[in-house]
């Protein structure tokens, strides 16, 4: 059985690669490589998977998993620059498929050794633009 929580958080980022030139970051990111960054309203589903409890009835206690999307994604990243802010961002380009993939990272450590296992990190970077990670190579 699968359960889903969401969660938002608004950042900025830049999408560039510093070793390359204003040009080439141009061609490749378009608008997203200006040096100012810009902001995105991020919403993030996190969908963790396992059988229910015999007596309560749940894959997961879903105060705990608020407690860990809390302190692994809305403290560190909500209002943040990812790029001058949130590691690996400094050296890593906070592409949405980078951003989905570091949760995937932080949230799978965090839920190591318990009944329930990560099954999917679904992050919107728009209404109209999102990434599925369901296993940890999806992004290496
Ligand atoms: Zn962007």
């Amino acid at each position: 059985m699968v359960i889903t929580r969401k969660v938002e958080f608004s950042a900025s980022h830049v999408c560039r690669v510093p070793s390359w030139s204003d040009d080439q970051n141009r061609t490749t990111f378009g608008e997203a490589s200006h040096p100012h960054g810009h902001g995105h309203n991020y919403a993030v589903e996190v969908s963790v998977e396992g059988a229910p409890d015999p007596i309560t009835g749940m894959v997961i206690d879903l105060k705990d998993l608020k407690q860990i999307l809390e302190e692994e994604i809305v403290a560190p990243m909500d209002h943040r620059f990812l790029n001058y802010e949130v590691k690996p961002f400094d050296t890593v380009v906070p592409t949405a498929e980078n951003v989905a993939h570091e949760i995937w990272r932080r949230l799978d450590t965090r839920l190591q050794g318990g009944a329930a296992r990560l099954h999917r990190v679904r992050l919107y970077e728009t209404a109209d633009l999102y990434v599925d990670v369901t296993e940890v190579g999806d992004a290496t």
